[in-house]
């Protein structure tokens, strides 16, 4: 039988590997995509119920706008001009025991002003802040893209706390916890969350714009596959890798659940990096590496029950909206222990309009919401199927009822509801603990990286991945250098 030789095999059809995939077909390397699942995309998929559309997990993407680097990716990859993101008009609303934000689209300026009204003593501290915030912003997309050294303001911030940098400005509880409210998309109270992880993921929305792909992330993901099958690429769906073949301390190829054999020079995971090095990998292989150990659940960022619907009337208070924010108190650590701990009532939620911003998913009389809550792992895990149907029925009417209160009515308009907890994310995409981001953006702490000689991580369990423009970005620089070996 002939053997089956490529010169990148890539684990997983997230939109990482699928990125990855897509710059290496466009240079006419021979890849092999092998995916688990029927389904492309991993987190950036969709899936169907009652005929209409839901994504599974996406609602706010940064680093879209033209010529940003997620565009030049999709230009290099040649996806042409099927790609364009929808631009919400606001970013976000963020609604507040007391305050009521809209926050609009690419307009710091603006919120600065809204800050200034609700503010008016911090007026100066809420410049200054921003002003900051910018600076630190601009030197990292220096250092990250021209390579330019760490400046000492840099240095300073590196390792430290957000709350560091809040503590320099503002005393007001109320505000430090409105201008953190990106903090749910980090997964970290701020208290922990790394100041320049933070800032860069702030300021690159505040500036650049908070983006959806136009036809769901199914049309990106559609458009990647398509890309590269027409330059020659493979991709196998239903085909779980449950080896990586060592040999000499290198990988040189997979083996799949079927027992198949496919061979390559380089190993690019897409997927979670313990399952990667503990499963895929025999310890043996590499007895001495004191790296090979199980992944410390501290370090792995939270997960998320989420909530899917179909309402048969419109929401009228919100139809400007797409991405609201409902905040029970200020208080980012009691929020995140909340959290952390499943209890609605004291965590934040998300809710996405995605009938608002992508007409094309809705019908006449009929919108697609979903609604997130970020949510720990440990209160799901060990419990037989009735206790954890019990549990995830507790949890979402709780969350439905806190909705209601802001949302009158929407009770009487769901036609239909389905809810995902960790456990569904974990069992779909193979994620520790169904993590949303990989490793915690936490201060001071060094994400581990591959130490195999010719295995690559391109995904959330990059030092550099978590998000969909980060991982897309892990891609960009890996290919950079798998070309340089090939
Ligand atoms: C609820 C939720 C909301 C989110 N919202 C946003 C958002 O709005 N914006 C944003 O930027 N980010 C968001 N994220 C994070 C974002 O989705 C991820 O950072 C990103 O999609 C990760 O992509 P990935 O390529 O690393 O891998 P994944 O999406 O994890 O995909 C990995 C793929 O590998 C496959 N796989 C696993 N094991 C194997 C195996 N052994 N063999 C073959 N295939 C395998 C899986 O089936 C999967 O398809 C969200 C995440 C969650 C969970």
């Amino acid at each position: 039988m002939k053997k089956e030789e490529y010169d990148v095999i890539i684990i997983g059809a997230g939109i990482g590997g699928l990125t990855i995939g897509s710059l290496l077909a466009a240079e006419r390397k021979k890849i092999l995509i092998l995916e688990k699942n029927y389904n492309l995309g991993g987190y950036c998929s969709t899936f169907k119920r009652k005929g209409f559309t839901f994504e599974s997990s996406i609602h706010a993407i940064n680093d879209c706008y033209n010529k940003g680097d997620i565009a030049n990716i999709i230009k290099e990859c040649k996806l042409g001009k099927n790609i364009k993101f929808l631009i919400p008009a606001y970013t976000y609303r963020s609604i507040y025991p007391d305050y009521d934000i809209r926050v609009k689209q690419r307009s710091p300026q603006e919120f600065i002003r809204e800050l200034s009204r609700y503010f008016p003593k911090e007026k100066k501290n809420i410049l200054r802040f921003f002003k900051e915030m910018k600076d630190i912003f601009y030197t990292l997309k220096q250092i990250h893209l021209l390579g330019y050294p760490p400046n000492k303001k840099i240095i300073k911030y590196s390792n430290k706390p957000f709350d560091y940098l809040l503590d320099n400005f503002f005393d007001d509880q109320k505000l430090r916890g409105i201008i953190s409210q990106y903090w749910v998309y980090c997964g970290l109270p701020t208290s922990k969350l790394s100041l320049l992880d933070y800032c860069y993921l702030w300021c690159d929305f505040f500036i650049n714009g908070s983006y959806y792909p136009a036809g769901t992330t199914k049309s990106l993901i559609n458009s990647f596959a398509t890309s590269i099958k027409s330059k020659g690429g493979e991709i196998i769906n239903n085909c779980e890798v449950t080896k990586i073949i060592i040999k000499d301390k290198e990988p040189i190829g997979v083996v799949t659940e079927n027992g198949r054999k496919f061979f390559a020079r380089l190993i690019v995971s897409n997927i979670d990096y313990d399952k990667t090095l503990n499963r895929l990998i025999r310890q043996e292989e590499f007895k001495n590496s004191s790296s090979v150990k199980v992944v410390d659940k501290d370090n792995v960022s939270l997960s998320a029950f989420r909530i899917y619907l179909i309402l048969n009337n419109k929401l009228r208070d919100f139809s400007d909206d797409f991405e609201i924010f409902l905040n029970p108190n200020y208080n980012i650590d009691k929020q995140y222990l909340s959290s952390v701990n499943n209890l609605p009532d004291d965590a934040p939620v998300g809710i996405t309009m995605y009938s608002n911003l992508e007409k094309r998913i809705c019908s006449e009389n009929k919108y697609i919401i979903a609604i997130t809550m970020l949510s720990g792992y440990d209160y799901w895990k060990n419990l037989d199927n009735s206790q954890y149907k019990l549990k995830k029925e507790h949890v979402k009417n709780l969350i439905i009822k806190k909705v209601n209160k802001v949302f009158p009515r929407l009770l009487d308009r769901v036609e239909f509801m389905e809810a995902a907890t960790p456990l569904t994310f974990e069992r779909y995409t193979g994620n520790t603990r169904g993590s949303i981001y990989g490793w915690n953006k936490r201060a001071g702490f060094k994400q581990k990286v591959s130490f195999i000689r010719n295995l690559f991580f391109v995904s959330n369990w990059n030092s550099k991945g978590g998000s969909v423009a980060g991982v897309m970005k892990v891609a960009k620089s890996t290919a950079m250098l798998i070309k340089q070996k090939l």
